[in-house]
């Protein structure tokens, strides 16, 4: 059974996740989406709110579990008895930062593997980033947030 892990702020989660997740969730037995995060770091939404908001966007996947943690993605990959990181590539930019992170992830746990998956060009230019802001400045985020997301911001933000 290979288990795959799919780690990220998700601050929120976006369309763009939401399509390398299930991309994923069909190549692998068993994606676990974690949303990692540091105490010290207030991020935009809380981590509770971040996971269930996960849950709504994914229930109907089967095989995806949603998780969250706090320290080195390769510790909760060992814990999770995971030998595998998903991760989505939109540009060049996303490429340079990924290949450093998934090879300093490889020196520090030897069994993993970093898997990246190209998300549709649709998706391209979506980044939580860019949603917290046209969020931010009352502009329309229905096209780049799942629907529960797209709820759940209009209703408290
Ligand atoms: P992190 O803070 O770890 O970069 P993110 O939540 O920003 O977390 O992203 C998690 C993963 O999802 C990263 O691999 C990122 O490249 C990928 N990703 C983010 N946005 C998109 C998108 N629109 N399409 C495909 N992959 C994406």
């Amino acid at each position: 059974m290979t288990i795959a892990i799919y780690p990220g702020s998700f601050d929120p989660i976006t369309n763009g996740h939401l399509d390398i997740l299930k991309s994923g969730a069909e190549i692998f037995d068993k994606v676990i989406i974690a949303v990692s995060f540091n105490t010290n770091k207030k991020g935009f939404l809380p981590v509770n709110i971040r996971t269930k908001l996960i849950q709504e966007s994914t229930k109907d996947i089967p095989n995806i579990e949603v998780d969250f943690f706090e320290g080195l993605t390769v510790d909760y990959a060992r814990k999770k008895g995971a030998n595998v990181l998903l991760r989505g590539l939109r540009t060049s930019f996303d490429f340079e930062y990924e290949m450093q992170l998934s090879q300093t992830n490889h020196a520090l746990f030897k069994d993993i593997k970093t898997v990246f998956l190209i998300t549709k060009p649709e998706y391209n230019y979506i980044s939580s980033s860019c949603v917290r802001e046209i969020l931010l400045n009352k502009g329309d985020i229905s096209d780049f947030v799942p629907e529960p997301v797209c709820k759940y911001l209009k209703e408290n933000y």
